[in-house]
Order: structure tokens, then sequence, then C-alpha cells
């Protein structure tokens, strides 16, 4: 395997941790100890697993962690009732919602309660409004974890061709918004795009996430396209379970200038941002409180 073609999702997010982490510091030494909300309803096995890690994540960065596991039959009401209070407390300063929530609650309604400033999904309609309008918002973790590998790989990416494959509001949508942003020519397929293949194989940058496995292969990919697998898909094959991307990895590698693996791609950067977003609202939060009269948002003084 030509390694060399490999995005190191791990090595940037480790990378990106460490720098939080640096600034989660310098923040403790003013006086500032940024913590974090995590609300977990109900016991799906794979949401169970990913709080575990974003609360290791977040005391790896310093960051202090607040865990909320809440039973399967809890009411909206009781829902909305402690997000109002964590959005009310000035020691927290990010919500995070672990979904997909139990039927009985009402997904948008529940991710609307959260504060926006507190937002560190990036899925408050303001901020998913001020990301369209090009504006500094929280941003959604999986997407802006792509940007960074993006930026790593291919530096300026003004003018690209980049093709999202894929239009959810958490990973599609958002990735269109910030590649606009970043000053590319954006086109987004999903299922009931015509010829998808051919579209995606004009692309600079592929941006796959479908959650369909190995759906992209050769065929689909300019020679020299740079390709970033956001699918993440558990398959059973050769007798064992293992995960696999949207990308078929093997048909893809020797078409692409650069290809983030699955796992060890985009995995891993998500995590790094949500840290990352927690520390942006923190110094924001600590910006307004310092300067209650601004109505525009201060200038971050993090890296
Ligand atoms: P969704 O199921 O919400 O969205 C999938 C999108 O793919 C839809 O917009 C759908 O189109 C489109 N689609 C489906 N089939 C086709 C097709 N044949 N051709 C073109 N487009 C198609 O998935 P998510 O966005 O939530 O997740 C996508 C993948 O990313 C999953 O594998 C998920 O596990 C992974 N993921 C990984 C994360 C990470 O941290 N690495 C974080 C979040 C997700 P339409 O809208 O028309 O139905």
């Amino acid at each position: 395997m030509n390694s060399s073609k490999l995005i190191d999702g791990k090595a940037v997010a480790a990378r990106v941790l460490a720098q939080v982490k640096n600034d989660v510091q310098a923040l403790k030494r003013d006086g500032i100890e940024p913590a974090l909300a995590v609300i977990l309803v109900g016991q799906d096995p794979a949401s169970q697993v990913y709080v575990r890690n974003k609360i290791l994540r977040a005391e790896e960065a310093g960051i202090r962690s607040l865990e909320y596991r809440l039973s399967a039959d809890t009411t909206q009401a009781q829902l909305l009732k402690l997000i109002a209070e964590l959005n009310d407390d000035d020691s927290v300063n990010g919500i995070l919602l672990q979904l997909p929530l139990p039927a009985q609650i009402e997904e948008t309604r529940a991710l609307q309660a959260i504060a926006p400033g507190k937002d560190v999904d990036g899925f408050h309609s303001e901020n998913v409004g001020g990301l369209s309008q090009g504006r500094n918002v929280l941003t959604p973790c999986t997407p802006t974890g792509c940007m960074q590998l993006l930026e790593d790989t291919c530096g300026d990416l003004s003018g690209k061709h980049a093709v999202v494959i894929g239009r959810s509001n958490i990973v599609g949508k958002p990735m269109a918004a910030l590649l606009l942003k970043a000053h590319c020519s954006v086109t987004v397929v999903h299922s009931r795009s015509v010829d998808a293949q051919a579209l995606c194989r004009q692309a600079d940058i592929v941006v796959a996430a479908v959650g369909r496995p190995r759906m992209i292969d050769a065929r689909w990919l300019k020679p020299g396209a740079v390709v970033i697998d956001v699918g993440i898909n558990r398959i059973e094959e050769d007798g064992r379970s293992r995960l696999v991307g949207d990308v078929d990895f093997d048909s893809a590698l020797p078409h692409v200038s650069a290809i983030t693996p699955v796992p060890g791609g985009v995995g891993p950067m998500t995590i790094a941002f949500l840290m990352k977003n927690t520390l942006i609202a923190a110094v924001q939060q600590a910006h307004a409180q310092a300067q209650p009269a601004s109505s525009e948002a201060p200038c971050l003084s993090i890296s």
C-alpha cells in the first residue's frame, strides 16, 4: 500500500487535541475551566460507547465533563427541563445531546432547546443559518474535522470542485456549506441524483457520507482526486465483523492522490472537534461575560 496517499486522521486528531489541551491549560490559568455536559437518553449500546469515548477525550484535554444518563422512558418535558437548567448554568460551556433519541422525544425540539452558544454539535438552526451565511458559528464536528483534513492535505481549497455524496443535516449539508465557505465549487449528490457517478467523476475532492459499504469505487473517481470517506459501516466478511467506509478503498487507492482510511480517518476527527468546539464555546462565553454590551461575537484568541 502506498502509505504516502493515506490521510492519517488519528495523527491529525492527536495534534488538534494537543492544541486544545494547551489552550485549555491557558484558560485555566485565567480562572476559566471549560466544561462539557453530555446527555444520553436510553441504553443504545453504540451511543454508550460514543459517550464514554467523548468523556474520556474531554478528561484527556483537561475539559470538565458532566454526564447525564437518563432512562429510556424519559419524557420530552423532563429532557427540556434538564437542557434549560444546563443553559442557565454559567459553569457549563457545551451541551451535547447524544443521538438517536427514543421515539417519544422530538429530536428537532430537543436540539433547538440547547442555547446556540452552547450547541457544540452545531445543530441549532441559528448555527446552521449562521454557517450558511458564512458567519463564525459553532459548526458540526464531523464536517469540520473533514475540512481540517482537506486543508492539511490540499492547502488552499479555493476554486476546487468538490462533490459531497449525501445531504444529511449532520454531515452532507454542513459539509457542503463549509466547502462553499472555503471557496470551492460544490456539487451535492443524493439518492435522487441522475448519474451521481458521472457528477462525482468531475470532482477534485470527493466527500462520501452515504452509509453504504464500499459504494464508491474507482469508476466514480477522477485520477488524482482527494477522497474523504465519512462512512462507517459494519459488515460481516470472511467470517468476521469489520468496519468499512462508503468508499471501496482498495479499488480507489491507485486512482487517488490522497484518501482517508476507515477506521482511522474521519472518525477520530469528530471527537477532536467536539473538544475544540467546547473550547471555542468557553472562550466566546468568557468574552461575552467580559463585554456584555457587545453585540458582535468576539474574535477567538485560541489557535
Ligand atoms: P444519512 O442516512 O442521514 O444520509 C445518507 C445520505 O446518503 C442521504 O442524503 C441519502 O440521500 C444519500 N444516499 C443514499 N443512497 C445514495 C445513493 N445510492 N447515491 C447517492 N446518495 C445516496 O447518513 P449520515 O449522513 O448520518 O451518515 C453517512 C455515513 O457517515 C454513515 O455511514 C454514518 O455512519 C457515517 N458517519 C460517520 C461519522 C464519523 O464520525 N466518521 C459521523 C456521522 C456519520 P437522500 O437524502 O436522497 O435519502
